[in-house]
């Protein structure tokens, strides 16, 4: 009989599940689910391009794959669709209309939605997040029309839209709440690079600030007030991470916990259920096993084909996700690509030289490379990325030493 895997939410995860399970030769009948009324999209470019551009860039430049992509792979694409309910017993979902569905493997693939700051004005006129392309439609248009932009938070969201709204020739302050930019991702070496960097092109950046409320005007805000007084703003951005998805698993009975739980192949405590991308908790190698979830394209695209030949494997148990992660962000003239997990850095070395805008930071946990945070030197990126997969730390010395050719140490 006909097999059927319904994927819930069409975003990065969800979609490459679908394409990878016809490239692995799924003959079965593929539903993907999504509550947005787009075809699925590229995130990324919402808090770059996309804001920048005078007038709204074309979908196509946006969409994850070519319109008539789904029909010709026979993916059943079913937009502005939500799931309301999952019964694993009966292997059924059900979408907020009423309708039921059948699967024989249901894949998660929820994502995240922004963090709010259940602060007092939070509701006032340009107050946004953003996460969707009608939170940029939305977050575009404000800014066309405003001087004063404050952005909540120093994490990647935050301060590529700092640099966006900047390059737009826009007043911009960055409010941070702990001691420095990127803190959760980068060596603090590597948060003062690019602190100093965004301070140079002209935006204020705050670290340690304690925000009381948003205040406003006829309910409009006006600004923002912290311990030391208000900053004026006609628009706020509030990008201070992101909760994952987790109602319907939860109500399910699947295990959940920061994310759905997940074992090394996504496959839930329901083995006909999987989780991938960003709502997805599992075990890292690359973190020391300890349990993390990645908010990442590269995460959500390998997790994804991971279950895609979970599904297709009559030897399923030889299969899991170890596919080390890798990350980038844009920012002004910067592009910093980070890769491996620095969760047990003990020690770093720099290759290059900081005041070129071009270096390496390759991070150790003892004498093992563990993470490489790359400043345009997109060479070191990739190499580093190839090293990581094949488990070979070059020393300290041939690391920092720019006459060591290392990809040369990838064919020994
Ligand atoms: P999502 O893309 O969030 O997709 C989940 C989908 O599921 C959503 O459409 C959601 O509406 C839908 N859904 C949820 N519940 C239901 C339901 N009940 N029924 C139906 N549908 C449902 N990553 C990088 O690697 N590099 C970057 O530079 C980068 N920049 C980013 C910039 C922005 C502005 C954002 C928001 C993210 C960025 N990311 C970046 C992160 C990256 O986009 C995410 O890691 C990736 O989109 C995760 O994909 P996903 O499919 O897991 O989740």
């Amino acid at each position: 009989m006909t097999k059927r895997v319904v994927i819930i939410g069409g975003g990065h995860a969800g979609c490459s599940c679908a394409k990878a399970l016809r490239h692995e030769q799924f003959n079965g009948e593929i539903v993907l689910i999504s509550n947005e009324s787009e075809l699925p999209y590229h995130r990324p470019p919402l808090s770059k391009s996309f804001i920048k551009d005078e007038t709204e860039m074309e979908f196509s430049k946006l969409s994850l794959q070519p319109e008539n992509f789904y029909e010709k792979y026979n993916i059943d694409l079913r937009l502005d669709t939500a799931v309301s309910e999952i019964d694993p017993d009966d292997q059924l979902v059900k979408l907020y209309h009423g309708d039921m569905l059948h699967y024989d493997y249901l894949v998660l693939a929820t994502g995240t939605r922004p963090r709010q700051l259940p602060l007092p004005g939070l509701e006032l006129d340009g107050v946004m997040s953003l996460r969707t392309l009608q939170d940029a439609r939305k977050l575009r248009l404000a800014m066309q029309k405003v001087q004063n932009t404050v952005i909540i938070g120093g994490g990647f969201i935050g301060l590529e839209l700092a640099s966006t709204a900047r390059a737009m020739s826009k007043n911009v302050t960055v409010l941070e709440h702990t001691p420095r930019v990127l803190g959760r991702s980068v060596a603090p070496l590597v948060s003062d690079y690019i602190a100093d960097m965004h301070r140079a092109n002209g935006i204020q950046i705050e670290t340690g600030v304690f925000i009381n409320e948003f205040v406003g005007e006829n309910g409009q805000v006006t600004g923002v007030k912290c311990q030391h007084g208000i900053v004026p703003a006609e628009l706020v951005l509030v990008g201070v991470g992101a909760i994952p998805n987790t109602e319907l698993a939860d109500q399910a009975g699947l295990q959940c916990e920061n994310g759905i739980v997940v074992n090394h192949s996504m496959q839930t405590n329901h083995a006909n259920i999987f989780a991938i991308g960003d709502c997805a908790n599992h075990q890292n190698a690359f973190a020391g096993e300890r349990r993390i979830r990645l908010e990442s394209v590269q995460n959500a695209n390998d997790q994804a084909l991971t279950v895609a030949k979970m599904i297709l494997s009559n030897n399923a148990e030889q299969i899991e996700y170890k596919s080390v992660p890798w990350f980038w962000t844009d920012q002004g003239d910067v592009r910093l690509q980070m890769t491996g997990l620095s969760f047990d850095t003990s020690d770093y070395v720099i290759r290059g030289d900081l005041k070129s805008g071009r270096f390496s930071v390759f991070h150790y946990a003892k004498d093992k490379l563990v993470a490489i945070d790359s400043v345009n030197q997109p060479v070191d990126h990739m190499v580093a990325r190839k090293l990581l997969e094949a488990g070979i730390t070059p020393s300290k010395i041939q690391a920092a030493d720019m006459n060591t050719n290392l990809k040369s140490l990838l064919a020994v």
